[in-house]
């Protein structure tokens, strides 16, 4: 077996997807008996669905049901740019929809996880599960979620912040709308779109802070939430019905190092932080994207040197930008509950910036992933960001694309690159959607040996 994925969350479902298409063997395992029906991350963003629309997944995906185009917020201000700024705008998709659509789609391919399969132990690539049986591979991803025994089992360094304050995350139906953002007598809420229930009525993703700070552990109660609206609402709005209620933390840590040795982490095993927007399960799908051909080039023995090097190169850059985006968040919402001044000054002042078309942009470009740019290295501008304009479904075979509109490059890679005699300008792009090379032709040869090897004879 080339590949063992530990976790069967939307990070490793997605690396499963990768892998499949590239025609790699590997084995899916999750310890839990059944996927979770816990409500968590409740949006896909900008380039999360471009990068399922590259692969085919994002019309079956958005029809499931009704995922309403939404609005992203930075720290509780909305930002107010729906549908004007990308082709696939934010759209309401609870987590729990992205992992029964890509579990039900690995199934369609022959894929099953392996439930009740919980690794406690790897020596190099060979694990041993909780029922003593052992699997051997060439390559172990830990997508294995925020406590990841493989990164433990590792000793990878995980430097960062223990969580300092627990806060209520509670799906609700709330009786008036209410700003995002209000703070009263020492309790907090923060109220944010999360969709609409199947029978269409508009769901709210609650999350409150009182007073002190109440165990992760503790059970959320429907009073305590009764409570918490009354201080700050008074009688304003009144909880309708309590769909899922839970307790989340501010931690805040990234792994130093996605690869160690033939074991790379991916997802939640290599960055958590406060679940704002959705980010860690947008990362996560991200991640795999990012790894998933890399890891198939090294299995298919075309690797270039160096190519399993730039997931970490890659995508730590991008962990590490979703961590000081939502710590900034944290310090703006208060979440530490300091009743401090001077972060109710940052507070305002921020809120006047927002109002900043430039400011907007800017955060939207964090937030909906369209701002990554790799640091890839290729003079063109283009290079390093997300192809654009090309036809998505060119993408869907998983392999390179050589846009060649005047049909002068010669064919060399042709296993590895589908070159296409289509597009405005002549542009090679990764597997992942990613520009690699344009403009400067003395550029290509470099750039195909680069991320795809060697030519074939
Ligand atoms: C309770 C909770 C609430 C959240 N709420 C939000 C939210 O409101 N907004 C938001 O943006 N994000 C939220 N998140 C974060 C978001 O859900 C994660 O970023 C996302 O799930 C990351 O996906 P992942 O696949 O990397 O990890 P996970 O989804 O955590 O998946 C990891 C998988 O690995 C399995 N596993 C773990 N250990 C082992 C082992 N030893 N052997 C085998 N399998 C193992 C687990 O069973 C799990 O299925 C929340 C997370 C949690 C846990």
């Amino acid at each position: 077996m080339d590949v063992l994925i530990v976790g069967a969350g939307p990070t490793g479902m997605m690396l499963a997807h990768e892998l499949a298409l590239a025609g790699v063997s590997f084995e899916l395992v999750d310890r839990l008996a059944r996927r979770s029906e816990l409500s968590k991350a409740g949006g896909v963003q900008s380039r999360t669905q471009e990068a399922l629309d590259q692969r085919g997944l994002l019309e079956p995906l958005l029809a499931t049901g009704n995922h309403p185009v939404t609005t992203a917020h930075f720290a509780g201000n909305l930002l107010p740019l729906a549908g004007e700024r990308h082709r696939l705008p934010w759209r309401s998709v609870p987590q729990v929809v992205v992992e029964e659509f890509l579990e039900k789609h690995l199934a369609g391919q022959g894929v099953q996880v392996r439930r009740n399969h919980e690794l406690v132990a790897l020596d190099g690539t060979t694990a041993t599960f909780a029922d003593g049986s052992v699997l051997r591979s060439r390559y172990v991803v830990a997508a294995d979620g925020g406590r990841s025994t493989v990164r433990k089992l590792l000793g990878a360094d995980f430097p960062g912040r223990a969580g300092t304050a627990t806060s209520i995350a509670a799906d609700v139906r709330l009786s008036a709308e209410v700003p995002m953002h209000t703070t009263n007598d020492g309790y907090q809420a923060h109220v944010f779109p999360l969709g609409v229930d199947p029978a269409g009525r508009p769901l709210k993703r609650l999350a409150l802070r009182a007073p002190g700070s109440v165990a992760r552990e503790v059970p959320v109660t429907e009073e305590e939430i009764r409570t918490g609206l009354r201080r700050v609402f008074s009688d304003r709005v009144e909880l309708l019905e309590l769909l899922y209620g839970r307790r989340i933390t501010n931690a805040s840590r990234q792994a130093a190092r996605y690869r160690h040795g033939d074991v790379f982490l991916a997802g939640d095993a290599a960055h958590v932080h406060l679940p704002l927007g959705a980010q860690g399960m947008n990362t996560g799908i991200q991640d795999a994207v990012n790894l998933g051909w890399k890891l198939a080039a090294a299995v298919h023995g075309w690797a270039p040197d160096g190519l399993l090097d730039t997931y970490h190169a890659e995508r730590h850059p991008v962990g590490a930008a979703v961590l000081r985006n939502t710590r900034a968040q944290s310090l703006l919402m208060d979440w530490e509950g300091t009743g401090s001044p001077d972060v109710a000054a940052a507070r305002s002042l921020f809120e006047e910036l927002v109002q900043l078309r430039a400011v907007q942009y800017h955060l939207d470009d964090t937030l909906s992933g369209m701002g990554i740019r790799y640091a890839m290295p290729g003079s063109h501008p283009l290079v390093g960001l997300p192809a654009p304009a090309v036809a998505p479904s060119l993408l869907h075979s998983g392999r390179g694309v050589l846009l060649d509109p005047a049909r002068r490059f010669d064919a060399l890679h042709l296993s590895r690159v589908d070159r296409v005699p289509s597009g405005r300008e002549p542009m090679l792009i990764r597997p992942d959607g990613y520009v690699a090379w344009a403009g400067d032709e003395a550029e290509l040869a470099p750039a195909l040996a680069r991320w795809f090897g060697e030519p074939l004879a």
